[in-house]
């Protein structure tokens, strides 16, 4: 295996508020989590982005040499409704809803989860460990807490000590925020709490009567607090302290300032040397959320049956969209954005697919060790996909160039630049080479405007059987044609 961990990678640091110089904790070796879903419903493409940039970002260390241990968790439990702290814990609520077990709601969209990334060409990560699979390593961290003298019992729930833990340690470190402006801030959440003040967050929450999921504690009968999953599931398989921490920028606080509290409360250490936060996806100018409904899932826009957008896209396509930005800038869902990805996305896979047909020559007019080696710094600096990008089509420049004879490599020049565009585009940005013509885009829009075209000429014919009859084979076949002011479109389910 050849090793390039000589390139210096820099990372923004969202704990420091600057990009660093990357040095893992053991020479050649990376320890990254990066927090999972909550498998309580369908992955929306917001989720998708987040998780697609550590996988950009696991696939570009490991490209490096470096032995990496990636842990990305699933949150099967104690994820309350309010991220606050407060509300039902999310699966027990939907489980209850649909009247079937919460492990039923687990399995579901974990199943979910997994497929989705499966057709967006994910890495699987090292370990994908569940909350529920660890109550003993959580109650152990708890217990500890209660110890050093930083969490207290309630009525069989145990709560974080906020305001004793800052006495002695900075919480707020991470997002910024002081404990007195936290404090100015907090509405008292209807003063049925048992939390000595409301800043304090649950490692153990008392299990009602009714609630399904519970285990036994020193405490009774209860279920983890959400931030304590990700500190014992981190620190259990990566070490009290570990490399890289990710996940996306809306947990940064509570769940991730509460991270780095416990840790520091029970180990005494600050559990994470490179903090990062990707940026958020929005759909027509609002951030995607579940909660406010303004989602797409993968499967709407990758069949084209949705309210949003013109056609059906290809996973690569989608995949080459989120990575034309950096993970740190937020990114607006659009139609006019995925059209011209999908432009770009096939004009970088026409070049590439002609790599065999371009003839040798005896000099090289072009330097490709230095294109090479931009590539590189594109990505040291701190995972900066887009400027990769803006590389690999200067190389679809020299590729058309040498076609054309404007431009000359050598055989080692045309193998280098091969080898080069394969790593970076298919082993680092993670898409799959299908051209229009493969993928039948092409050629089924073509047929089904055809029958588009007839229906119509139905239609002024006033033969409205005929014109019924198109569009409800086509129904039946899987397409379903949509009549706009502008015409007539289709999708594909
Ligand atoms: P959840 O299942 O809600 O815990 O979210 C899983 C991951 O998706 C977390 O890292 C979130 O920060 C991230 N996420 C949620 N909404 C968005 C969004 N609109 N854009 C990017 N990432 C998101
Ligand atoms: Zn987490």
């Amino acid at each position: 295996m050849q090793l390039f961990h000589d390139q210096q990678v820099k990372i923004y640091n969202s704990l420091t508020g600057k990009k660093e110089f990357f040095k893992p904790i053991n020479e050649g070796h990376v320890g990254m989590y990066v927090c999972g879903p909550t498998v309580y419903s369908n992955v929306h493409l917001g989720n998708v982005r987040t998780f697609m940039s550590f996988d950009m970002i696991f696939r570009y260390l490991k490209h490096l040499g470096y032995k990496v241990r990636y842990v990305r968790n699933i949150t099967d439990a104690g994820h309350l409704e309010n991220d606050a702290d407060a509300g039902e814990d999310k699966i027990t609520k939907k489980a209850r809803l649909e009247q079937i077990e919460p492990m039923e709601v687990v399995q579901r969209y974990t199943v979910d989860f997994h497929n989705i990334l499966n057709t967006f060409n994910f890495l699987p990560p090292s370990i994908e460990p569940t909350a529920t699979g660890h109550i003993i390593e959580q109650i152990e961290l708890i217990s500890t807490i209660i110890e050093n003298g930083f969490a207290y019992e309630v009525n069989g729930s145990v709560y974080f000590d906020v305001h004793k833990f800052n006495e002695t340690h900075e919480y707020g470190k991470l997002s910024k925020r002081k404990l007195d402006d936290l404090i100015h801030n907090t509405r008292e959440l209807d003063g049925q709490s048992d939390k000595k003040n409301p800043q304090d967050f649950a490692l153990w929450k008392k299990a009602e009567p009714q609630h399904i999921m519970r285990w036994p504690s020193p405490w009774g009968d209860g279920f983890p607090g959400w931030h304590l999953e990700c500190t014992a599931m981190s620190t259990k398989y990566l070490g009290d302290r570990f490399d890289i921490h990710g996940g996306g920028m809306d947990l940064k606080f509570p769940h991730h300032e509460c991270e780095i509290a416990q840790n520091e409360a029970a180990k005494g250490e600050s559990p994470v040397n490179y903090w990062m936060h990707a940026n958020m996806l929005e759909l027509n100018g609002q951030r995607m959320s579940k909660s406010t409904g303004n989602t797409v899932n993968p499967d709407e826009l990758l069949s084209g049956d949705n309210k949003f957008f013109s056609k059906a896209y290809a996973p690569s396509v989608i995949r080459f969209f989120i990575a034309q930005s950096s993970y740190r800038s937020v990114l607006d869902l659009t139609d006019d954005g995925l059209l011209a990805s999908e432009k770009g996305f096939f004009r970088l896979m026409d070049a590439i697919n002609q790599l065999d047909n371009l003839q040798a020559s005896k000099t090289s007019s072009i330097n490709i060790h230095t294109w090479k080696q931009l590539c590189y710094d594109a990505m040291n600096d701190d995972f900066n996909s887009p400027i990769l990008i803006a590389h690999l089509f200067e190389a679809v420049k020299y590729i058309n160039q040498v076609k054309e004879g404007v431009e000359t490599l050598t055989e080692a020049d045309l193998a280098l630049l091969k080898e080069t565009i394969n790593i970076f585009t298919f082993d680092i940005l993670g898409l799959e080479n299908v051209t229009k013509k493969e993928s039948g885009t092409d050629k089924l829009s073509a047929a089904v405007d055809i029958l588009i075209k007839l229906r119509q000429e139905a239609r002024a014919n006033k033969d409205f059987a005929l014109s019924d009859q198109i569009r409800d084979e086509l129904a039946n076949a899987g397409i379903q044609l949509k009549d706009g002011k502008d015409g007539t479109t289709f999708s594909i389910n």
